[in-house]
């Protein structure tokens, strides 16, 4: 077990007026997005975030990967990190203590303005409307959850933010931490090479991205809808407008109401 918290992406950075940066364990690199994760299971990162376009980025030090490992800060021997539930019941709980430690350290080394989130089934639901939010923030702070969970009082001596993945229960917050930084790490300048591809997608406007086709024009008898191949740009954009509101009125009543009453809206204001 190592004492050092583990770093990801680039391991060392080109020269500047400060050299020193280069020995230290996590040089910070000017600009990147810093995220660090507090987690039992350390080995899980950068996990899938280490490939394709997430991974290049981390590689090309646009954004720094943290981990640190919540055991070595346990209690005795056995580095313990949790224990029984008060008032009985099934199951551990994260010790306040021994979180706090890790939290502490976390905190010591983050830019100012880095929110601290815990991953939970009871925190506020993520969307792309809070990953457009976090990427704006100078960088992340995330705390996976095992076990049942973190003692309450960490919570709220921290005044932890909870953001959940959805309405299902998880075994650990390490999954919902990647899912949460790579819907996030995409949306920061330069992760993806075309910028404009995070602009008309899914949820930007509040509704479903349209159906995409691509070659063949004709697969085992299935056409490409002829207004694609027109080559007339007004048509395809009203085509792609129009299927995306039919997909989102029959898929997602929620999203739906919610993008008329937002038009609606509009309308009365202008
Ligand atoms: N007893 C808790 C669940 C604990 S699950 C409860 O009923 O609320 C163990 C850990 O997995 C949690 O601490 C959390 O970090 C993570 N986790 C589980 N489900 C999650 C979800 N939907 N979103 C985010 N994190 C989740």
């Amino acid at each position: 077990m190592t004492d050092k918290p583990k770093s990801y992406g680039r391991k060392s950075i080109s020269a500047s007026a400060t050299p020193q940066e280069l020995i230290t364990p996590n040089p910070r690199l000017h600009g990147a997005w810093a995220v660090q994760v507090i987690t039992l299971v350390p080995q899980a990162f950068p996990g899938v975030l280490g490939e394709s376009l997430t991974g290049k980025a981390l590689q090309d030090g646009l954004w720094t990967l943290d981990t640190i490992d919540l055991r070595r800060f346990g209690e005795g021997k056995h580095r313990n990190v949790d224990d029984t539930p008060a008032g009985g019941g099934a199951g551990m709980v994260l010790r306040a203590d021994v979180m706090g430690q890790a939290i502490e350290t976390a905190l010591a080394k983050t830019p100012s303005g880095a929110p601290l989130i815990y991953l939970s089934p009871r925190g506020k639901p993520f969307d792309q409307a809070m990953a457009h939010d976090l990427a704006q923030k100078p960088g992340l702070n995330l705390i996976c959850g095992r076990f049942e969970g973190l003692d309450e009082r960490v919570i709220e001596h921290y005044d932890i933010q909870e953001v959940s993945l959805g309405d299902f229960v998880l075994t650990g917050g390490e999954i919902a931490a990647q899912a949460m930084l790579d819907a996030t790490v995409r949306l920061r300048p330069g992760v993806l090479g075309n910028q404009a591809s995070t602009e008309d997608e899914s949820f930007s406007d509040g509704l479903l991205e349209h159906p995409q086709y691509t070659r063949p024009a004709e697969w085992k008898g299935h056409a490409i809808p002829p207004v694609l191949m027109s080559g007339h740009h007004g048509e395809v954009a009203k085509w792609r407008q129009a299927q995306s509101e039919e997909l989102t009125s029959a898929r997602r009543p929620d999203l739906w109401n919610a993008w008329l009453a937002r038009k609606e809206k509009k309308g009365r204001d202008t």
